[in-house]
């Protein structure tokens, strides 16, 4: 039993948000064919994500808001019928086009899954390759172009389902997770680790109000080093001291020196080496139990091999 388990859905690949918008349906595209080239993706066991159940996703979630995005998906199918426009905006960045909630739904239900195969033993760990991200997705509003809270939503159905005292959350993406903390700032069951460059959108986090929230806020154009130094010295005695009976991952990686959307100096060998360490203390703490999930990463080509080199180190590859 290692094996690594790896979530996605053609339903994924259908939401978009209008020409030219960075977390673009390719993403998803980069990362399958590049990891299916080099052979990744034979030594993984490949998943279809099911949808998520609502009352799951109101975990992590206000039942108001829910029903008001179900609504405007509703409203849209309408519209576009009627001859309307193909989106509905919800803010500058942000829009549900006809398919969006069908693909919110899967990529909730993949990190659901994901923790049920976990938990259960029959998956080691696993990544989900799915989108819409979730980290800026707040408890009762969808910003930043996310929706649901995928990773928030799979914290509290291991702590609420499988009953679950502690899980950490890892957020490595060049934003701050700041739907992650607004949904789990406060509840001490758990530890939410991250670093992120500020100041940069959505400009928040540089001062956690939380005690369950470590945040490390960086300056453009840190380099992988720095960062490794900083987790180091800061994320890994709290995760050992918290001890957690798993580990989630909000698999950003628009840290990457080449991606455009953040200015930091991240490359391949530093996502191995984060996942490496977060790997070491699941191994300690936690039966080795991680689900990953994708968030940002909007260079094609960096962020097909930075998932690689990712996925290389949770499936020891
Ligand atoms: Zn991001």
């Amino acid at each position: 039993m290692n094996a690594t388990g790896y979530f996605s859905h053609p339903d994924c690949r259908k939401h978009e948000m209008g020409a030219g918008h960075p977390e673009c349906p390719e993403r998803l595209d980069a990362i399958d064919d590049w990891l299916l080239a080099i052979g990744v993706k034979d030594a993984l066991d490949l998943r279809e994500a099911p949808q998520a159940a609502l009352g799951d996703i109101e975990l992590a979630h206000d039942r108001m808001m829910v029903a008001a995005l179900r609504g405007l998906s509703d409203r849209l199918a309408d519209d576009i019928k009627a001859g309307g426009p193909a989106y509905a905006q919800i803010d500058p960045d942000t829009a549900l086009n006809v398919h969006t909630w069908n693909a919110a739904l899967r990529a909730a239900g993949a990190t659901l899954a994901a923790t049920d195969a976990v938990l259960s033993g029959e998956l080691e760990n696993a990544f989900c390759a799915v989108r819409p991200p979730g980290h800026h997705a707040c408890h009762d509003k969808a910003m930043g172009f996310c929706f649901f809270n995928n990773i928030a939503i799979a914290a509290r159905y291991a702590l609420e389902r499988h009953g679950l005292k502690r899980v950490a959350i890892v957020d490595f993406d060049v934003h701050h997770g700041n739907g992650t903390e607004d949904i789990l700032a406060g509840d001490d069951r758990v530890l939410m680790v991250s670093f992120f460059q500020h100041p940069l959108y959505p400009y928040s986090g540089a001062e956690s109000h939380a005690a369950n929230m470590l945040n490390l806020p960086v300056p453009a154009y840190t380099k992988g080093m720095d960062v490794r130094e900083l987790i180091e010295m800061m994320w890994i005695p709290r995760l050992e001291e918290f001890r957690p009976e798993m580990i989630f991952i909000s698999a950003g990686f628009d840290a990457h020196r080449e991606d455009d959307l953040g200015q930091m100096g991240l490359v391949e060998q530093d996502y191995a080496w984060i996942t490496q360490r977060i790997k070491d203390v699941a191994k300690r703490h936690s039966q080795g139990r991680i689900v990953s999930s994708l968030e940002g990463g909007y260079n094609l080509n960096a962020l097909a091999r930075s998932v690689e080199a990712h996925i290389r180190v949770l499936a020891d590859l």
